[in-house]
């Protein structure tokens, strides 16, 4: 792919994290912004994004970082984008992008647009890739190598945003990402399916061990190999992110929540009952779609789990 040039000559980075961060140094990386200022309301956040360097502006004040920005990025939890894009609605450059990169579309997607001027093109954004970290020292630049970013714009008739979502898109195959436009309500429950039921299951499935009497904490530990392991690295995500998450995708959780419940009830029956043959019937069909992942490429869920992170 040749070298697209400068597609920004300003990006603002609103929240600063993880992901935030990982923009940061991947679009510095590959020379696709001129400059980049960044927004954290964290104070202790800030004070690692400069030493860092990972901006050429730091502050806490996010109407005076998207002034002059030609794309604005918001990668705070869910609940806080709404807020921060109507204290900074009045200091936006016309003819600037908005987007984001929150794992809730329909909700994030309504608070931008009621936020934007008009003469500003919202293209909200997801980049299906990440880990349990967060904050500015567990960023890194090639975290979204070989991973989607679905871009779920609305449709509209009109050449200029046109324009914008595929200047966005250039931007995060830039980054190394396979770019997807998707319906934001489709995203929404393509996401409860993929992670936030899996989420959710893991949360619930280390709080009922940890409640667990007859077994103590330190057989939990000590026997974790066996399946609890993996379902502990999960449930160590981000509590606040994932508290919006839920909050904010309520309707498509509950939905995917409702079929799993039913399947689960589907599969108790079967032990209760001890039908051996239909157990290894799901179990067989199960391990199709692992090896299916694996052939997709996108076995790994941190592509560089392990590196050195950091103290957050
Ligand atoms: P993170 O590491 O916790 O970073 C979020 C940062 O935003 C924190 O420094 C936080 O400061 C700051 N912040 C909160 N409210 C703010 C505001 N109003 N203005 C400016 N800064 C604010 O979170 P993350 O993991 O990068 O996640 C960020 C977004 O990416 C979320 O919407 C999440 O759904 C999405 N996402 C995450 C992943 C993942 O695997 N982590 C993957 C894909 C997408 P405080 O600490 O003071 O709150």
């Amino acid at each position: 792919m040749s070298h697209p040039g400068i597609l920004y000559p300003r990006l603002t980075i609103v929240g600063c994290g993880l992901i935030g961060s990982s923009v940061a140094r991947a679009a510095r990386e590959h020379g696709v912004v001129g400059e980049i200022v960044i927004c954290d309301a964290s104070a202790a956040a800030r004070e690692r994004i400069e030493a860092l360097k990972l901006g050429d502006r730091v502050t806490g004040d996010v109407a005076d970082a998207v002034e002059g920005a030609d794309l604005v990025i918001f990668a705070t939890p869910v609940l806080a984008v709404g807020d921060a894009a109507r204290a900074a609605a009045h200091a936006f450059k016309p003819g600037c992008t908005l987007s984001d990169v929150g794992s809730v579309k329909a909700a994030v997607s309504e608070a931008l647009w009621l936020a934007a001027p008009a003469g500003v093109f919202v293209i909200p954004g997801h980049p299906i890739a990440g880990t349990e970290q967060s904050g500015p020292d567990a960023g890194f630049a090639e975290l979204f190598e070989n991973r989607w970013t679905i871009l779920t714009p609305r449709e509209i008739d009109d050449p200029a945003y046109a324009e914008a979502i595929a200047r966005l898109g250039a931007f995060w195959r830039a980054l190394g990402a396979q770019v997807e436009i998707m319906d934001e309500k489709h995203h929404d429950l393509v996401l409860a399916v993929t992670s936030h039921l899996p989420h959710l299951i893991a949360y619930n499935i280390v709080g009922t061990a940890a409640d667990l009497e007859e077994v103590t904490q330190a057989e939990v530990m000590k026997y974790s190999a066996g399946g609890f392991r993996d379902f502990t690295r999960i449930a160590a995500s981000d509590p606040t992110m994932w508290r919006d998450i839920f909050i904010a995708n309520k309707d498509a959780v509950l939905e995917i929540l409702g079929r799993f419940t039913e399947d689960l009830q589907a599969l108790s029956r079967a032990i209760r009952w001890g039908e051996a043959d239909k157990l290894h019937e799901l179990f067989t069909r199960t391990r199709e779609i692992r090896r299916g992942i694996i052939a997709a490429g996108q076995e790994s869920v941190e592509p560089n789990f392990g590196r050195d992170r950091g103290k957050h």
